[in-house]
C-alpha cells in the first residue's frame, strides 16, 4: 500500500475530552489541524442507566463549551445541575456548605457523563473545514526538527506539522517519547465508581463525606440517581467492586451515614487507581502537553478535566495570538507563555488538593480537631468561603496573566475566520 504524507499546522494526539475541545477551539482558524484518536470516536450513552465515568463540570468549563458551540449538544443529551455542595468529616462535627444562591449564581456546575461531552464535541467538529479527525489511528514515532515535527502513524502514513500537542492522557506516550519527566506519587487509593438510586432525593447537591479511609462522593444525576466516587485503599476497593449488590448497598449506606436514605438500586462497579503527578515541562520546541498528559490529580475536588479545559483555553489563545502576530506557533518563546500561564494555576491547585487529602486522611487527634475547626470556621467566614467556591467554579483570576483566558470568560478568540 502506498504511503501518504499529510501537511498540517497542528497535530493533536489524543481525542479525549481535552484533545477534542482543543480541536474545536482551533476550529475556523487559519490553522490546518489534525486530531488523532486511537479509539473509534463514537461515543454513545448506555441503553440503560448511566455511564460510569462522569465529570463535575465547572461554570468556567461550561463557558468554554458555550463559546465553542458545544454546550447545546451536551445539554440536549443529558446533564444534571448541582446548586449546593455539602462537605463533612465523618470523624467530627466539621461541615462546610456552599450554595450557588449565596454568590448569585444559578448553579455551581453540572454533573455530566464523559461520553455525553465527547459525543457533543465530535458532533461539533464536523462543522470545521480546517479540522481533520483521524480515528482508529495511533502514532508510531515523532521526530522534531528545526522547522517541523514529523509524525509516523501505525498505518504507515506520515504527517509533517509545525506543532504537536500531547493530549493522550495520563500514560501519555508523547510525553514519554519526548523524555519529559513527572513529579508525583501513587495515592495508594483506588476510586470505586458506580451509580445508585437512593430513597431520598439528592436535592441537586454534590455530597462529599470524608471517611478515615478516603473521600466518598454522591454526585447528582437525573431521576434521583447519584454517581458514586468512593476513594479507598486498593484492597477495600477490590472487595467493594466484587461483593454482591445487597452487601454493597449496605456498605455504601453505612459509609454515607444513610444521608440520602436506603440505597435502592445500583449499576455496575469499576475501580480506577489514583495517581498525582505534574509534568516537569509542559512545552518543548514544537510540543505542548495538555490535560492528563500534563497533570493528573485526585478526583476529590472534581477538577481534573476542568484543569485540562483551562489548558485548552490558554493554549488556543496563545496560538491564535501568535498567528495574528505572524509568529511561529511551534517556537519555544511562544509556547513558554502557555507554560507559565498554566503552571501557576495548576501548581496552586495541586498543593491545595494534596493538603486537603492529607488533612482528611489523618487520624491524628490534633489534626482531626484542626480540620473540624477549620471547616466550621471557613463555613462561617463569608469572604473566605466565597473565594473558595469561586476557585472551585474555575472563576478565580490567574496569578500570571491576571485574568482567565478569553474562552473561560465566554469571549470568542480573535483572529478566527
Ligand atoms: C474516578 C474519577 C473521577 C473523576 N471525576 C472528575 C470530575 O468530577 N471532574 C473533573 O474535572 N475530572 C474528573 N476526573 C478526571 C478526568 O476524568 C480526567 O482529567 C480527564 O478524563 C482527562 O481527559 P484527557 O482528554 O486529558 O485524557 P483521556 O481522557 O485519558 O483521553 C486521552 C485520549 O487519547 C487517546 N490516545 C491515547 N494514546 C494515543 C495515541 N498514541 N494516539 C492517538 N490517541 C491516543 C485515548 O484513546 C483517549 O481518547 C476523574 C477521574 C477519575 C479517575
Amino acid at each position: 500500500m502506498s504511503q501518504t504524507t499529510i501537511q498540517a499546522d497542528v497535530v493533536i494526539v489524543g481525542g479525549g475530552m481535552v484533545g477534542a475541545t482543543l480541536a474545536c477551539a482551533l476550529g475556523d482558524s487559519s490553522l490546518k489541524v489534525i486530531l488523532l484518536e486511537a479509539g473509534s470516536g463514537e461515543y454513545q450513552l448506555p441503553a440503560e442507566g448511566f455511564e460510569l465515568r462522569v465529570s463535575a463540570i465547572t461554570r468556567a468549563s461550561q463557558r468554554i463549551f458555550e463559546t465553542l458551540g458545544v454546550w447545546q449538544g451536551i445539554a440536549a443529551r443529558r446533564i444534571s445541575p448541582y446548586r449546593d455542595m455539602h462537605v463533612w468529616d465523618a470523624a467530627g462535627s466539621g461541615v462546610i456548605h456552599f450554595d450557588s444562591a449565596e454568590i448569585g449564581e444559578a448553579t455551581l456546575g453540572h454533573i455530566i457523563e464523559n461520553n455525553v461531552i465527547t459525543a457533543a464535541l465530535y458532533e461539533r467538529l464536523k462543522a470545521f473545514e480546517n479540522v481533520e479527525v483521524l480515528t482508529n489511528t495511533r502514532t508510531a514515532s515523532i521526530t522534531i526538527e528545526a522547522e517541523n515535527a514529523s509524525i509516523g502513524l501505525i498505518n504507515g502514513n506520515h504527517i509533517t506539522t509545525r506543532l504537536v500537542i500531547g493530549a493522550d492522557g495520563g500514560q501519555s506516550a508523547v510525553r514519554q517519547q519526548f523524555g519529559i519527566s513527572v513529579r508525583g506519587w501513587d495515592y495508594d487509593h483506588t476510586a470505586v465508581v458506580t451509580y445508585v438510586r437512593t430513597a431520598k432525593p439528592h436535592q441537586e447537591t454534590a455530597w462529599q463525606r470524608f471517611l478515615p479511609s478516603g473521600p466518598l462522593a454522591f454526585l447528582p444525576l437525573p431521576d434521583n440517581y447519584s454517581s458514586i466516587v468512593w476513594s479507598t485503599q486498593p484492597q477495600h476497593a477490590k472487595q467493594l467492586t466484587e461483593m454482591n449488590d445487597a452487601d454493597f448497598h449496605h456498605a455504601l449506606g453505612e459509609a454515607f451515614a444513610h444521608t440520602l436514605g436506603e440505597i435502592v438500586s445500583s449499576g455496575p462497579r469499576a475501580g480506577f487507581p489514583l495517581r498525582f503527578f505534574v509534568a516537569n515541562e509542559y512545552v518543548k520546541p514544537r510540543l505542548a502537553l495538555v490535560g492528563d498528559a500534563a497533570h493528573t490529580i485526585h478526583p476529590l475536588a472534581g477538577q481534573g478535566v476542568n484543569l485540562g479545559l483551562a489548558d485548552v483555553a490558554s493554549l488556543a489563545e496563545v496560538l491564535i495570538d501568535a498567528v495574528t502576530q505572524g509568529k511561529d506557533i511551534g517556537a519555544l518563546s511562544v509556547l513558554r507563555r502557555y507554560e507559565r500561564w498554566r503552571k501557576a494555576d495548576s501548581m496552586s491547585l495541586f498543593v491545595a488538593m494534596d493538603s486537603l487529602k492529607r488533612l482528611f486522611g489523618s487520624e491524628h487527634p490534633g489534626i482531626r480537631w484542626l480540620r473540624n475547626f477549620g471547616l466550621s470556621l471557613t463555613n462561617k467566614i463569608t469572604p473566605v468561603k466565597n473565594h473558595l467556591v469561586r476557585s472551585a467554579m474555575g472563576l478565580s483570576e490567574n496569578p500570571v496573566e491576571g485574568q482567565l483566558p478569553r474562552l473561560s470568560r465566554g469571549l470568542p478568540l480573535q483572529g478566527r475566520r
